[in-house]
């Protein structure tokens, strides 16, 4: 039996694949874009599942909306971050990959054309393959997806979607400045065309002035959070921000998905939210990956063949490379796990034609003397003579 068309081609996630290889004690990876797993608030976690375990209520089928108090604390949350949000605006989902699904499944007919920025988030564009759609590449650059460019593929394809990781990036960790979110936002409103802003790791930023997220530039803008990275992963705890008229629509969508997100995660996650200052939680995560980043960053020079380019994200957790001399890093990989150490080559995130130079490094996961060694590590891999300037 063969599987329905649409998934025929779409690929298994080489990073989910990579995963159980360096789950490999001695393999240091900056493969996964994990969390730190040693800097989780265990004990704020523990004590918030442990109240919300003791009420029976929580242990009961819920509304598929989510939650009643933690939509409320998340839109105060987006209110406060310069997205004024309602808790009608809300639809909790089972971590923010769901809520991308859901809006596949309500707003994409087999064929209809998504709009993402090259490179891009490759399980949106497994989702997006998986719904049939058709996927266009937008170029982007150092800040991101190029607004005359995506006027182009709005005039010549007439996407239904624009999908965009506006901040930190995943996989370049590049970040779009205010005039340039209002462009794409007022091209959006004009092509009366969604746009699909997807934003793990907003509140993770290390330098410069925030910036606030595309969902407060345009009402075309659908707007998806996640607790993943702020919190905890494991929760599998997220949510849609989206307008009036296509709730009802997704709440159905999200009932004969699951019916609803887990009571108790959501419970926990309420009661985490009321008792414990987030706020100071994320600054502590900025500090310490901040440190993990500039010991990437610094290390890379002697780490990496000269003429390699890279991103230098304020926030986020990745950096996204560029090897020169048509070098193939799927190639290469297999000496890096030999080395014990691993990343993830570049080409999956390409809709169309991949690049297959480039790769991406996460920082975040390791702490900083595994970072030193791991780029140790890679440039074994690559040959480069770290130790001329490291004596
Ligand atoms: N979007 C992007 C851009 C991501 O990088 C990730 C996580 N890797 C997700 C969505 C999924 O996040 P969640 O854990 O909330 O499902």
């Amino acid at each position: 039996m063969s599987p329905a068309r649409r998934l025929q081609g779409v690929k298994s996630s080489p990073v989910r694949d990579l995963l159980a290889l360096t789950l490999r004690p001695e393999v240091i990876s900056f493969a996964g874009g994990l969390p730190a797993p040693e800097l989780f608030d265990v004990d704020g976690w523990t004590d918030a599942f442990a109240k919300a375990s003791g009420d029976r209520r929580n242990l009961q089928y819920g509304p598929t909306e989510g939650d009643a108090l933690l939509r409320a604390l998340i839109a105060d949350r987006m209110t406060h971050r310069g997205v004024p949000t309602a808790e009608s605006d809300l639809l909790i989902t089972t971590g923010s990959q769901q809520a991308l699904t859901l809006l596949t499944t309500i707003l994409l007919e087999p064929g209809d054309v998504v709009a993402v920025e090259e490179p891009t988030y490759l399980a949106a564009l497994q989702c997006f393959q998986i719904a049939g759609a058709h996927v266009v590449p937008v170029a982007s650059d150092d800040q991101g997806m190029v607004p005359e460019s995506l006027a182009e593929v709005l005039a010549r394809d007439h996407p239904t979607l624009i999908y965009a990781v506006p901040t930190f990036a995943n996989p370049t960790g590049r970040t779009q400045p205010r005039e340039r979110r209002q462009e794409i936002a007022n091209l959006a409103a004009t092509h009366n065309t969604w746009l699909v802003e997807d934003d793990p790791y907003g509140e993770l930023r290390y330098e410069g002035a925030p910036v606030p997220p595309m969902a407060s530039y345009g009402d075309k803008v659908l707007y998806l959070g996640s607790l993943s990275k702020i919190g905890a992963p494991g929760l599998r705890l997220g949510w849609l921000r989206a307008p009036q008229e296509l709730m009802p629509t997704a709440v159905i969508a999200k009932q004969a998905t699951d019916l609803h997100t887990s009571t108790i995660d959501q419970a926990a996650a309420a009661t985490y939210l009321s008792n414990t200052d987030l706020n100071a939680h994320v600054a502590m995560l900025c500090g310490a990956y901040k440190h993990r980043r500039d010991t990437m960053l610094n290390a890379l020079p002697t780490t990496v063949p000269t003429n390699t380019t890279w991103t230098t994200p304020e926030g986020g957790m990745f950096v996204w490379l560029r090897l020169p001399d048509n070098a193939n890093t799927e190639h290469l990989l297999p000496k890096a796990l030999s080395n014990n150490v691993a990343y993830v080559p570049g080409a999956p995130f390409f809709a169309t034609t991949p690049d297959h130079a480039t790769f991406r490094l996460s920082f975040t996961t390791n702490p900083p003397e595994e970072i030193t060694e791991g780029m140790h590590r890679l440039s074994q891999t690559f040959n480069t003579p770290t130790k001329q300037t490291h004596p």
